[in-house]
């Protein structure tokens, strides 16, 4: 089994409800475990246009599914909860990224992980410290040094 973190967003069609749902499926994977999540947080949309605000969060996973099969997974839950692609970043019902994959570095066409954008965005570094302060990324750099240049502007936590 290894422990992978899951970026979970909305920003259609009842967010909260959508997040929250997810994360029933995330816990009925097969060959997984849910080990924890977040509490959900709020942010300002960063794509095209004007979009409403996001929720946020971030899960722990415990799994045997080989890398692209839990793409494959996840890919599946936002297929079921009505995920369309469009414009890069445009806004949507579910979006399921990976964040961490063990310590494993991938690099393929269709899956990088670390995810190569986590490192900037505070709706993924705040949750992901919430849950796993302790975590330092396979390039060394510890969550920790990470948050401390990441302002929490746009970003709030729900209670
Ligand atoms: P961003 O990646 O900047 O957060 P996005 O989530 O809006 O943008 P999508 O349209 O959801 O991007 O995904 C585009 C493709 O990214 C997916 O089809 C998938 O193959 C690929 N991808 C690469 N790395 C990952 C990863 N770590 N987690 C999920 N998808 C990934
Ligand atoms: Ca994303
Ligand atoms: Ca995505």
């Amino acid at each position: 089994m290894i422990d992978c973190y899951i970026a979970l967003g909305s920003n259609l069609e009842q967010p909260l409800l959508q997040v929250n749902e997810a994360l029933h499926q995330i816990d009925a994977m097969t060959h997984s475990k849910l080990i924890c999540s977040s509490s959900w947080y709020r942010s300002k949309a960063i794509g095209p246009g004007k979009q409403p605000d996001y929720i946020n969060g971030v899960c722990k996973l415990s799994t045997e599914l080989k890398p692209l099969n839990l793409l494959q997974a996840l890919q599946n839950i936002e297929q079921q909860q009505g995920r369309t692609r469009s414009q890069r970043w445009a806004a949507r019902t579910l979006d399921l990224d990976i964040l961490l994959y063990g310590n494993q570095i991938i690099n393929l066409p269709e899956l990088e992980i670390p995810h190569p954008r986590m490192q900037q965005r505070n709706f993924v570094l705040y949750p992901l410290y919430e849950i796993s302060g302790e975590l330092t990324l396979p390039d060394q750099h510890s969550l920790q040094a990470l948050l401390e240049h990441c302002t929490q502007t746009g970003l709030e936590k729900l209670s």
